[in-house]
């Protein structure tokens, strides 16, 4: 019995191993630098998400219910401008929390063949305390800014919806005062099937230098240590999604990717606007640069517009545009 219980105790490395492996095996390869040159799509978009972050940080800066209510509301008003300028009606999803009135912002382009499919692609609007947020989550608004923009009077076969949610930050993450669980709730009880959720949350900031990415152990042993990639994070029950993002993003981008379809019990996966999703049922996944994982300027009020690089988010929204085309299926 003994050496049968040893047996099976060794049993377990490799066990383990395969499990991570399969945790962390996605389909296609990361793109090595350098970067192909920058065409003139590229340009244009790279300055379009600046326009956007700078007023979002610079013009408009902190915004939040318990301290910057005003500048949450126009943050609100600025992101239903964009949406109207680029030829959408605007559906607002408003609820009240503690007296003052919150807002999710919906867009939605109809599907030809497939309406009752819908794929949700969103980033929350708010940010901390006594900080900018031009990476978390300015970055992410932009992108869904411009990315709405591209889609305005495109056919496709799935329903495709843009939005924008409130309070995803402390203290409301994870609550049911969060806009982006309030959103999915609502989902679920209209009986909507989302068939897809991609969270862009915070994915300005890369860096070249070796060490600057660092993981949640024991990831580390698994991921590389530059933070040069935009990572798709995901958990084992949407695996799937997972590796239909990442498939789409690396045969159409090049430019470094990485991703995980992670266990719920690393509850740093589920730190964004996707995990309301995942509580109602639904597929979805995170866009993200790792945040604090990687951002020195996290949650400070050093995160300001100079240190996003917008050629490189330019080149994962570019990217995003072939994942929506994926995932929408052309009508
Ligand atoms: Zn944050």
């Amino acid at each position: 019995m003994a050496a049968k219980q040893a047996s099976s105790k060794w049993r377990l490395v490799p066990d383990c191993i395969s499990a991570g492996w399969n945790l962390v095996r996605m389909p296609g390869k990361t793109h090595r630098c350098p970067l192909p040159p920058a065409d003139d799509r590229l340009l244009e978009l790279e300055s379009e998400l600046r326009r956007h972050v700078t007023v979002l940080a610079d013009e408009i800066g902190e915004r939040n219910v318990r301290y910057h209510p005003r500048e949450l509301a126009q943050t609100a008003e600025f992101i239903a401008a964009e949406f109207t300028d680029a030829g959408y009606t605007v559906q607002r999803q408003e609820y009240d929390v503690d007296g003052t009135t919150c807002v999710n912002l919906e867009v939605e382009i109809p599907g030809a063949t497939m309406p009752d499919e819908i794929v949700i692609i969103g980033a929350h609007y708010d940010s901390v305390e006594n900080c900018p947020a031009a990476n978390d989550n300015g970055s992410g608004v932009a992108a869904v800014l411009s990315l709405a923009r591209t889609f305005s009077d495109s056919k496709n076969g799935r329903t495709l919806r843009f939005v924008a949610f409130v309070n995803e930050e402390e203290p409301y993450a994870h609550t049911e005062q969060m806009g982006s669980w309030v959103y999915a709730r609502r989902c679920r009880k209209r009986g909507e099937k989302v068939t897809a959720m991609l969270s862009l949350e915070t994915i300005g900031f890369y860096s070249d230098q070796p060490g600057s990415q660092k993981y949640p152990p024991p990831l580390g042993l698994l991921y590389p240590s530059t933070g040069d990639f935009i990572a798709f994070v995901g958990n084992t029950r949407y695996g799937q999604l997972v590796r239909q993002v990442v498939r789409a993003f690396r045969q159409n981008e090049q430019f470094p990717s990485q991703a995980g379809a992670m266990p719920n019990v690393m509850s740093d996966i589920g730190r964004s606007d996707h995990w309301p999703f995942w509580q109602e049922g639904y597929p979805a996944l995170m866009v993200t640069d790792t945040a604090p994982f990687r951002y020195p300027y996290y949650h400070t009020p050093e995160d300001t517009v100079d240190k996003i690089d917008f050629e490189r988010t330019a080149r994962v929204v570019r990217g995003l545009e072939s994942v929506i085309r994926a995932l929408v299926k052309i009508a």
